[in-house]
Protein backbone atom coordinates (compact mmCIF):
# COMPACT_ATOMS: atom_id res chain seq x y z
CA UNK A 1 0.00 0.00 0.00
CA UNK A 2 2.56 2.22 1.03
CA UNK A 3 4.62 2.63 -1.80
CA UNK A 4 1.30 3.24 -4.46
CA UNK A 5 2.83 6.78 -5.28
CA UNK A 6 5.98 6.05 -6.40
CA UNK A 7 4.92 3.20 -8.97
CA UNK A 8 3.92 5.84 -11.14
CA UNK A 9 6.20 8.04 -11.67
CA UNK A 10 8.14 8.70 -15.04
CA UNK A 11 11.69 10.56 -14.66
CA UNK A 12 9.97 14.01 -15.52
CA UNK A 13 7.45 13.48 -12.36
CA UNK A 14 10.71 12.05 -10.34
CA UNK A 15 12.70 14.98 -11.47
CA UNK A 16 9.72 17.50 -10.46
CA UNK A 17 9.26 16.01 -7.34
CA UNK A 18 13.08 16.10 -6.21
CA UNK A 19 13.01 19.86 -6.93
CA UNK A 20 9.41 20.66 -5.01
CA UNK A 21 11.73 18.43 -2.33
CA UNK A 22 14.63 20.27 -2.01
CA UNK A 23 12.42 23.46 -1.68
CA UNK A 24 10.56 22.02 1.02
CA UNK A 25 13.49 21.77 2.69
CA UNK A 26 14.85 24.94 2.07
CA UNK A 27 11.72 26.27 3.13
CA UNK A 28 11.49 24.48 6.59
CA UNK A 29 15.41 25.68 7.15
CA UNK A 30 14.34 29.16 6.70
CA UNK A 31 10.85 28.64 8.52
CA UNK A 32 11.48 27.28 12.38
CA UNK A 33 8.66 29.21 13.63
CA UNK A 34 5.22 30.67 12.61
CA UNK A 35 7.04 34.26 12.31
CA UNK A 36 9.62 33.20 9.96
CA UNK A 37 6.99 30.93 8.35
CA UNK A 38 5.29 33.94 7.85
CA UNK A 39 7.69 36.16 6.34
CA UNK A 40 8.89 33.54 3.74
CA UNK A 41 5.53 33.40 2.45
CA UNK A 42 5.22 37.08 2.11
CA UNK A 43 8.85 37.37 0.31
CA UNK A 44 7.06 34.25 -2.26
CA UNK A 45 4.01 36.34 -2.51
CA UNK A 46 5.47 39.54 -2.99
CA UNK A 47 8.23 37.96 -5.71
CA UNK A 48 5.14 37.40 -7.52
CA UNK A 49 3.06 40.88 -7.04
CA UNK A 50 1.10 40.13 -4.37
CA UNK A 51 1.02 43.26 -1.93
CA UNK A 52 -0.57 43.64 1.89
CA UNK A 53 -3.68 44.26 2.21
CA UNK A 54 -2.41 47.35 4.92
CA UNK A 55 -0.22 49.15 2.02
CA UNK A 56 -3.82 49.01 -0.17
CA UNK A 57 -6.04 50.36 2.93
CA UNK A 58 -3.42 53.34 3.70
CA UNK A 59 -3.80 54.31 0.47
CA UNK A 60 0.01 53.59 -0.66
CA UNK A 61 -0.97 51.30 -3.59
CA UNK A 62 -4.19 50.69 -5.50
CA UNK A 63 -6.34 47.60 -5.17
CA UNK A 64 -5.81 44.63 -7.21
CA UNK A 65 -6.18 41.00 -7.64
CA UNK A 66 -3.33 39.64 -5.61
CA UNK A 67 -3.47 40.29 -1.37
CA UNK A 68 -1.85 39.42 1.33
CA UNK A 69 -2.88 40.12 5.25
CA UNK A 70 -0.79 39.57 8.44
CA UNK A 71 -1.85 39.15 11.48
CA UNK A 72 0.81 40.47 14.07
CA UNK A 73 4.10 38.68 12.14
CA UNK A 74 2.23 35.09 12.73
CA UNK A 75 -0.53 34.53 10.69
CA UNK A 76 -1.04 34.99 6.92
CA UNK A 77 -4.02 34.84 4.44
CA UNK A 78 -3.15 35.49 0.89
CA UNK A 79 -5.92 35.72 -1.87
CA UNK A 80 -6.58 36.06 -5.51
CA UNK A 81 -9.57 37.65 -6.31
CA UNK A 82 -11.39 35.65 -9.16
CA UNK A 83 -13.59 36.62 -11.74
CA UNK A 84 -17.01 36.27 -9.78
CA UNK A 85 -17.64 38.50 -6.89
CA UNK A 86 -16.19 37.28 -3.74
CA UNK A 87 -19.33 36.61 -2.22
CA UNK A 88 -19.98 33.62 -4.33
CA UNK A 89 -17.28 31.55 -2.03
CA UNK A 90 -13.69 30.91 -1.87
CA UNK A 91 -11.60 27.79 -2.54
CA UNK A 92 -9.11 27.73 0.62
CA UNK A 93 -6.46 25.60 1.60
CA UNK A 94 -5.75 26.35 5.21
CA UNK A 95 -2.58 24.79 7.12
CA UNK A 96 -1.05 25.58 10.67
CA UNK A 97 2.33 27.15 11.00
CA UNK A 98 3.33 26.66 14.58
CA UNK A 99 5.16 23.31 15.72
CA UNK A 100 5.40 21.77 18.86
CA UNK A 101 8.56 22.98 20.69
CA UNK A 102 9.53 24.65 24.31
CA UNK A 103 8.97 28.54 25.06
CA UNK A 104 11.12 30.61 27.92
CA UNK A 105 9.93 31.71 30.41
CA UNK A 106 9.57 35.06 31.69
CA UNK A 107 11.98 35.09 33.70
CA UNK A 108 14.24 31.81 32.30
CA UNK A 109 17.79 32.26 33.34
CA UNK A 110 19.02 31.10 36.62
CA UNK A 111 22.36 29.78 37.88
CA UNK A 112 22.79 26.22 39.73
CA UNK A 113 26.17 23.98 40.50
CA UNK A 114 28.21 26.95 38.45
CA UNK A 115 25.81 26.62 35.47
CA UNK A 116 23.22 28.64 33.91
CA UNK A 117 20.23 27.44 32.69
CA UNK A 118 17.15 28.80 30.72
CA UNK A 119 13.78 27.73 32.23
CA UNK A 120 11.28 26.70 29.60
CA UNK A 121 7.44 25.88 29.27
CA UNK A 122 6.73 23.17 26.85
CA UNK A 123 4.22 24.44 23.80
CA UNK A 124 2.06 21.96 21.95
CA UNK A 125 1.52 18.14 22.70
CA UNK A 126 4.92 16.52 22.82
CA UNK A 127 6.75 13.58 24.52
CA UNK A 128 8.98 15.39 27.08
CA UNK A 129 11.99 12.78 27.08
CA UNK A 130 12.24 12.90 23.62
CA UNK A 131 13.70 17.13 23.89
CA UNK A 132 16.45 15.83 26.33
CA UNK A 133 20.36 15.59 25.26
CA UNK A 134 19.55 17.36 21.95
CA UNK A 135 21.23 19.86 19.80
CA UNK A 136 18.53 23.17 19.89
CA UNK A 137 18.32 26.46 18.77
CA UNK A 138 16.92 29.42 19.79
CA UNK A 139 14.65 31.50 17.09
CA UNK A 140 12.43 34.64 18.38
CA UNK A 141 12.42 38.23 18.95
CA UNK A 142 13.21 40.41 22.31
CA UNK A 143 11.02 43.12 22.75
CA UNK A 144 12.40 46.00 24.90
CA UNK A 145 10.65 48.98 26.55
CA UNK A 146 11.79 51.88 24.12
CA UNK A 147 9.74 49.60 21.36
CA UNK A 148 12.54 48.48 19.55
CA UNK A 149 12.78 44.28 18.71
CA UNK A 150 15.67 42.08 18.32
CA UNK A 151 15.84 39.07 16.77
CA UNK A 152 17.74 36.46 17.64
CA UNK A 153 18.48 32.85 15.50
CA UNK A 154 21.17 30.91 17.16
CA UNK A 155 22.36 27.38 16.85
CA UNK A 156 21.69 27.04 13.34
CA UNK A 157 24.91 28.28 11.29
CA UNK A 158 27.96 25.80 11.30
CA UNK A 159 29.62 27.35 13.70
CA UNK A 160 27.28 28.77 16.51
CA UNK A 161 26.78 27.75 19.58
CA UNK A 162 24.13 25.00 20.44
CA UNK A 163 22.04 24.67 24.27
CA UNK A 164 20.50 21.43 25.06
CA UNK A 165 18.78 19.61 28.10
CA UNK A 166 20.48 17.17 29.92
CA UNK A 167 19.66 13.63 31.31
CA UNK A 168 20.26 11.69 33.80
CA UNK A 169 23.00 9.39 33.30
CA UNK A 170 22.04 5.71 32.69
CA UNK A 171 24.03 4.19 35.39
CA UNK A 172 22.18 6.21 38.47
CA UNK A 173 18.94 5.89 35.82
CA UNK A 174 17.70 2.80 37.91
CA UNK A 175 14.40 4.64 39.70
CA UNK A 176 13.82 7.22 36.21
CA UNK A 177 13.37 4.32 34.66
CA UNK A 178 10.95 2.60 36.71
CA UNK A 179 8.85 6.06 36.31
CA UNK A 180 5.89 5.86 33.70
CA UNK A 181 6.78 7.41 30.24
CA UNK A 182 5.00 10.54 31.11
CA UNK A 183 6.91 11.44 34.01
CA UNK A 184 10.41 9.99 32.79
CA UNK A 185 11.37 13.86 31.98
CA UNK A 186 9.24 16.30 33.71
CA UNK A 187 7.73 19.28 32.48
CA UNK A 188 9.77 21.55 34.93
CA UNK A 189 13.44 19.42 34.01
CA UNK A 190 13.17 20.60 30.19
CA UNK A 191 15.63 23.40 31.25
CA UNK A 192 18.38 24.54 28.54
CA UNK A 193 22.10 24.53 29.85
CA UNK A 194 23.65 27.43 28.39
CA UNK A 195 26.70 28.78 30.37
CA UNK A 196 29.13 27.22 32.90
CA UNK A 197 31.82 30.33 32.41
CA UNK A 198 32.15 32.86 35.52
CA UNK A 199 32.19 36.60 35.14
CA UNK A 200 35.60 38.15 36.05
CA UNK A 201 35.37 39.57 39.40
CA UNK A 202 31.50 38.63 40.26
CA UNK A 203 31.17 37.44 43.64
CA UNK A 204 27.50 35.62 43.21
CA UNK A 205 25.96 34.02 39.88
CA UNK A 206 28.92 34.72 38.04
CA UNK A 207 27.96 32.23 35.65
CA UNK A 208 24.47 33.57 35.03
CA UNK A 209 25.96 37.29 34.74
CA UNK A 210 28.55 35.94 31.63
CA UNK A 211 25.51 35.48 29.88
CA UNK A 212 23.59 37.99 30.92
CA UNK A 213 26.61 40.14 29.80
CA UNK A 214 26.95 38.61 26.61
CA UNK A 215 23.85 39.40 26.06
CA UNK A 216 24.18 42.63 26.41
CA UNK A 217 27.43 43.13 24.57
CA UNK A 218 25.30 41.20 21.16
CA UNK A 219 21.94 41.74 21.77
CA UNK A 220 21.54 45.04 24.07
CA UNK A 221 19.40 43.38 25.85
CA UNK A 222 18.55 43.28 29.65
CA UNK A 223 17.24 40.81 31.96
CA UNK A 224 14.08 42.48 32.19
CA UNK A 225 13.71 42.31 28.34
CA UNK A 226 12.77 38.44 28.46
CA UNK A 227 9.31 40.09 30.06
CA UNK A 228 8.73 40.93 26.57
CA UNK A 229 10.74 38.62 24.50
CA UNK A 230 9.23 35.25 22.07
CA UNK A 231 12.16 32.67 22.31
CA UNK A 232 11.20 29.41 20.72
CA UNK A 233 13.66 26.86 21.50
CA UNK A 234 13.15 23.95 18.41
CA UNK A 235 15.53 21.33 17.54
CA UNK A 236 19.61 22.99 15.74
CA UNK A 237 19.86 21.44 12.08
CA UNK A 238 18.95 21.59 8.96
CA UNK A 239 16.07 18.69 7.28
CA UNK A 240 17.63 16.25 5.48
CA UNK A 241 17.23 13.38 2.84
CA UNK A 242 16.41 10.33 4.88
CA UNK A 243 16.59 6.82 3.54
CA UNK A 244 19.98 5.19 1.94
CA UNK A 245 17.08 6.04 -1.28
CA UNK A 246 16.86 9.62 -0.49
CA UNK A 247 12.84 9.04 -0.52
CA UNK A 248 12.08 10.75 2.52
CA UNK A 249 12.62 14.05 4.23
CA UNK A 250 13.55 13.93 8.10
CA UNK A 251 12.93 17.38 9.56
CA UNK A 252 11.71 19.46 12.52
CA UNK A 253 7.88 21.09 11.80
CA UNK A 254 6.66 18.78 8.89
CA UNK A 255 3.23 19.14 11.42
CA UNK A 256 2.19 21.56 9.62
CA UNK A 257 4.84 23.06 7.88
CA UNK A 258 4.68 20.38 5.02
CA UNK A 259 1.29 21.15 4.36
CA UNK A 260 1.75 24.74 4.35
CA UNK A 261 4.33 24.77 1.82
CA UNK A 262 2.50 22.60 -0.53
CA UNK A 263 -0.67 24.62 0.28
CA UNK A 264 1.32 28.03 -0.93
CA UNK A 265 3.53 26.63 -3.75
CA UNK A 266 0.20 25.13 -5.05
CA UNK A 267 -1.83 28.79 -4.54
CA UNK A 268 1.65 30.87 -6.40
CA UNK A 269 1.57 28.50 -9.08
CA UNK A 270 -2.70 29.06 -9.74
CA UNK A 271 -3.51 31.37 -12.16
CA UNK A 272 -6.81 33.66 -12.02
CA UNK A 273 -9.91 31.32 -11.39
CA UNK A 274 -13.72 31.60 -11.85
CA UNK A 275 -13.42 31.86 -7.73
CA UNK A 276 -11.61 33.61 -5.07
CA UNK A 277 -8.94 31.11 -4.00
CA UNK A 278 -6.72 31.32 -0.76
CA UNK A 279 -4.16 30.00 0.88
CA UNK A 280 -4.49 30.94 5.29
CA UNK A 281 -1.83 30.01 7.27
CA UNK A 282 -2.71 30.23 10.55
CA UNK A 283 -0.48 29.76 14.27
CA UNK A 284 -1.59 28.28 18.15
CA UNK A 285 -3.19 25.21 15.87
CA UNK A 286 -1.13 22.95 18.38
CA UNK A 287 -2.32 24.84 21.27
CA UNK A 288 -6.48 24.63 20.52
CA UNK A 289 -6.35 27.42 17.27
CA UNK A 290 -6.38 29.85 20.33
CA UNK A 291 -5.43 33.61 20.50
CA UNK A 292 -5.46 36.48 18.16
CA UNK A 293 -3.60 34.82 15.53
CA UNK A 294 -4.84 30.98 16.05
CA UNK A 295 -8.19 29.99 13.69
CA UNK A 296 -10.77 31.14 16.75
CA UNK A 297 -9.63 34.58 16.18
CA UNK A 298 -11.87 36.88 13.63
CA UNK A 299 -8.77 37.72 11.72
CA UNK A 300 -9.64 35.74 8.58
CA UNK A 301 -13.07 36.78 8.61
CA UNK A 302 -12.03 40.47 9.07
CA UNK A 303 -10.10 40.13 6.18
CA UNK A 304 -12.41 39.05 4.22
CA UNK A 305 -15.01 41.88 5.41
CA UNK A 306 -12.14 44.31 4.28
CA UNK A 307 -11.76 42.68 0.71
CA UNK A 308 -15.83 42.75 0.08
CA UNK A 309 -15.82 46.28 1.17
CA UNK A 310 -13.03 47.03 -1.41
CA UNK A 311 -14.64 45.20 -4.12
CA UNK A 312 -18.25 46.94 -4.32
CA UNK A 313 -18.68 46.96 -0.84
CA UNK A 314 -19.00 45.16 2.09
CA UNK A 315 -22.22 43.85 3.88
CA UNK A 316 -22.90 41.59 6.41
CA UNK A 317 -25.25 39.58 4.27
CA UNK A 318 -22.11 39.10 1.40
CA UNK A 319 -19.64 38.37 4.02
CA UNK A 320 -21.91 35.87 5.79
CA UNK A 321 -23.00 34.27 2.17
CA UNK A 322 -18.73 34.17 1.25
CA UNK A 323 -17.89 32.09 3.90
CA UNK A 324 -20.76 29.79 3.75
CA UNK A 325 -20.08 28.96 -0.21
CA UNK A 326 -16.59 28.60 0.30
CA UNK A 327 -15.21 25.06 0.59
CA UNK A 328 -11.98 24.51 1.87
CA UNK A 329 -9.11 21.71 2.36
CA UNK A 330 -7.60 21.97 5.60
CA UNK A 331 -4.58 20.82 4.99
CA UNK A 332 -2.73 19.27 8.46
CA UNK A 333 -0.88 16.26 8.74
CA UNK A 334 -1.58 12.48 9.45
CA UNK A 335 -0.51 10.05 11.34
CA UNK A 336 1.36 7.19 8.95
CA UNK A 337 1.27 3.35 9.67
CA UNK A 338 4.25 2.39 11.34
CA UNK A 339 4.75 -1.11 11.85
CA UNK A 340 6.78 -0.71 15.31
CA UNK A 341 3.64 0.33 16.65
CA UNK A 342 1.07 -1.47 14.79
CA UNK A 343 -0.95 -2.07 17.75
CA UNK A 344 -2.25 1.46 17.58
CA UNK A 345 -3.51 1.54 14.12
CA UNK A 346 -6.56 -0.19 12.33
CA UNK A 347 -4.56 -1.47 9.33
CA UNK A 348 -7.63 -0.73 6.80
CA UNK A 349 -8.37 2.62 7.72
CA UNK A 350 -4.82 3.97 7.81
CA UNK A 351 -2.36 6.31 5.92
CA UNK A 352 0.64 4.62 4.78
CA UNK A 353 3.97 6.46 3.56
CA UNK A 354 4.20 6.98 -0.23
CA UNK A 355 0.42 5.70 -0.27
CA UNK A 356 -0.06 9.89 -1.63
CA UNK A 357 -2.20 12.77 -0.15
CA UNK A 358 -4.04 11.73 2.81
CA UNK A 359 -8.01 12.63 3.20
CA UNK A 360 -9.96 12.06 6.54
CA UNK A 361 -13.35 12.33 6.92
CA UNK A 362 -12.98 12.98 10.64
CA UNK A 363 -10.46 13.49 13.44
CA UNK A 364 -11.64 13.56 17.08
CA UNK A 365 -11.48 11.25 20.04
CA UNK A 366 -13.96 8.79 21.71
CA UNK A 367 -16.80 8.68 19.21
CA UNK A 368 -15.67 11.51 16.90
CA UNK A 369 -15.34 13.79 19.72
CA UNK A 370 -14.26 17.52 18.65
CA UNK A 371 -13.95 15.97 14.94
CA UNK A 372 -15.64 18.00 11.90
CA UNK A 373 -17.57 14.81 9.95
CA UNK A 374 -16.64 16.10 6.51
CA UNK A 375 -20.08 15.59 4.26
CA UNK A 376 -20.43 12.97 2.07
CA UNK A 377 -21.25 14.97 -1.27
CA UNK A 378 -18.10 16.75 -0.25
CA UNK A 379 -15.87 14.07 -0.14
CA UNK A 380 -17.38 12.75 -3.52
CA UNK A 381 -17.30 15.85 -5.39
CA UNK A 382 -13.12 15.79 -3.99
CA UNK A 383 -12.59 12.20 -5.52
CA UNK A 384 -13.97 13.28 -8.63
CA UNK A 385 -11.38 16.01 -8.92
CA UNK A 386 -8.48 14.39 -7.54
CA UNK A 387 -8.80 11.41 -9.88
CA UNK A 388 -9.35 13.39 -12.54
CA UNK A 389 -5.87 15.21 -11.94
CA UNK A 390 -4.37 12.05 -11.57
CA UNK A 391 -4.00 12.68 -7.72
CA UNK A 392 -2.74 9.22 -5.63
CA UNK A 393 -4.27 9.51 -2.58
CA UNK A 394 -5.57 7.66 0.35
CA UNK A 395 -8.15 7.99 3.57
CA UNK A 396 -7.36 6.98 6.84
CA UNK A 397 -8.41 8.34 10.74
CA UNK A 398 -5.78 8.77 13.41
CA UNK A 399 -5.27 5.39 14.91
CA UNK A 400 -7.98 3.31 16.16
CA UNK A 401 -10.96 3.61 17.62
CA UNK A 402 -10.37 4.93 21.52
CA UNK A 403 -6.51 4.85 21.52
CA UNK A 404 -6.14 8.44 21.22
CA UNK A 405 -7.58 11.23 18.90
CA UNK A 406 -6.48 15.10 17.43
CA UNK A 407 -7.32 17.56 16.37
CA UNK A 408 -7.13 20.56 13.31
CA UNK A 409 -8.77 24.01 12.47
CA UNK A 410 -11.56 22.19 10.39
CA UNK A 411 -13.94 22.35 12.85
CA UNK A 412 -13.52 25.88 13.58
CA UNK A 413 -14.21 27.07 9.72
CA UNK A 414 -16.78 24.41 9.32
CA UNK A 415 -18.69 27.09 11.69
CA UNK A 416 -19.29 29.56 8.82
CA UNK A 417 -21.20 26.65 7.07
CA UNK A 418 -18.47 25.78 4.48
CA UNK A 419 -18.02 22.79 2.98
CA UNK A 420 -14.65 21.52 4.67
CA UNK A 421 -12.21 18.59 5.00
CA UNK A 422 -9.29 17.07 6.51
CA UNK A 423 -6.70 16.85 4.08
CA UNK A 424 -3.04 15.98 3.86
CA UNK A 425 0.88 14.20 4.58
CA UNK A 426 1.27 11.20 6.62
CA UNK A 427 4.02 11.64 9.28
CA UNK A 428 6.11 9.15 11.19
CA UNK A 429 7.06 10.26 14.72
CA UNK A 430 4.57 13.18 14.78
CA UNK A 431 5.72 15.55 17.33
CA UNK A 432 8.88 14.35 17.72
CA UNK A 433 11.62 16.62 17.69
CA UNK A 434 12.66 15.10 14.15
CA UNK A 435 9.92 14.05 12.34
CA UNK A 436 9.61 11.83 8.88
CA UNK A 437 7.53 12.29 5.47
CA UNK A 438 7.78 10.32 2.00
CA UNK A 439 8.70 13.04 -0.95
CA UNK A 440 6.20 11.05 -2.77
CA UNK A 441 3.64 12.28 -0.41
CA UNK A 442 4.18 15.81 -0.20
CA UNK A 443 4.68 15.44 -4.02
CA UNK A 444 0.85 14.06 -4.50
CA UNK A 445 -0.48 16.90 -1.62
CA UNK A 446 1.08 19.67 -3.97
CA UNK A 447 -0.80 18.15 -6.69
CA UNK A 448 -3.86 17.58 -5.09
CA UNK A 449 -4.52 21.35 -3.44
CA UNK A 450 -3.65 22.73 -7.14
CA UNK A 451 -6.36 20.92 -8.41
CA UNK A 452 -8.74 21.82 -5.47
CA UNK A 453 -7.43 25.60 -5.95
CA UNK A 454 -8.27 24.74 -10.32
CA UNK A 455 -11.95 23.04 -9.35
MN1 LIG B 1 -1.11 19.61 12.66
MN1 LIG C 1 0.25 18.74 15.66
Amino acid sequence: MGKKAWEQYDETQLKQLEVLAKQYRQFLDTGKTERECTREAVRQAEALGYVNLQDILDGRVPMQNKVYAVAMDKTIALFQLGKQPLEQGMQIVAAHIDSPRLDLKQHPLYEEAGMAYFDTHYYGGIKKYQWVTLPLAIHGVVVKKDGSTVELNIGENDDDPVIGVTDLLVHLSGEQLEKKGNKVVEGEALDLLVGNRPLAGEEKDAVKAFILNLLQEQYGMEEDDFISAELEVVPAGKAKDCGLDRSMIMAYGHDDRVCAYAGLAAFLHTEQQEKTVCCLLVDKEEIGSVGATGMKSRFFENTVAELLELTGGYSDLKLRRCLSRSRMLSTDVSAAFDPTYAQAFDKRNSAYLGGGMVMKKFTGSRGKSGANDANAEYIGVLRKVMDDAGVTWQTAELGKVDYGGGGTISYIAARYGMEVIDCGVPVLNMHAPWEVISKADLYEAAKGYHAFLNM
